[in-house]
């Protein structure tokens, strides 16, 4: 399965990624954690997104597209993956689109966590994980760039019958279930 996450900062979008991945056993390809893993290891990539990542804005999208033609064209993600955080505006899920038509793949599904606002912006300033981006300016200002930017998305992929939209409130493993129904997996 070739499957897409899309949630607002904040909607638990991360753990879900990580626990439906497994179980489809597909890679889960965060672009959040591939660019913190740049940045903490202080490579040419990392030091270039870090100030878009602490101003809460998003990487270039030359940036971002290419580190994704990259992970996806790695052999394990040949015969599916789960993009958790990509795409995040109507360019580069444009370039997606090409690069899978161009490989003969296509996307299987979009899910849509969705969330209350204001519950993420609490959940996010409790998460504590030390991220530099977890100010409540900067989350806010995530925020704000999710509606303009990624929110768009969701009427993309429902035009190409490709979205399921999944309420993210409540347990994790009910939320999980809801995303597998969704699935029809
Ligand atoms: P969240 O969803 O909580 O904002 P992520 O870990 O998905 O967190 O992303 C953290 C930051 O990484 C974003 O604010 C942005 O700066 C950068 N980033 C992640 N994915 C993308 C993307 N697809 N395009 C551009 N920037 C991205």
């Amino acid at each position: 399965m070739r499957l897409v996450l899309v949630g607002p900062p904040g909607a638990g979008k991360g753990t879900q990624a990580e626990v439906i991945a497994a179980r489809l056993a597909v890679p889960k390809i965060s672009t959040g954690d591939i660019f913190r893993a740049n940045v903490g290891q202080a490579t040419p990539l990392g030091l270039r997104a870090k100030v878009y990542m602490d101003a809460g804005e998003l990487v270039p999208d030359a940036v971002t597209n290419d580190m994704v033609a990259d992970r996806l064209s790695q052999p394990d993600a040949a015969h599916g993956f789960l993009l958790d955080g990509y795409p995040r505006n109507l360019g580069q899920a444009e370039v997606l689109n090409e690069n899978l038509e161009n490989a003969g793949a296509a996307l299987d599904a979009v899910v849509e966590l969705v969330v209350d606002v204001e519950n993420v912006i609490e959940r996010l300033l409790s998460r504590g994980q030390g991220r530099t981006d977890d100010t409540e300016d900067v989350i806010r200002h995530r925020l704000e760039v999710y509606a303009s930017e990624t929110q768009p998305l969701v009427g993309y992929y429902r035009e190409r019958g490709l979205l399921q939209s999944v309420d993210g409130l409540g347990a994790v493993d009910d939320v999980t279930s809801r995303i597998l129904e969704a699935l029809k997996v």
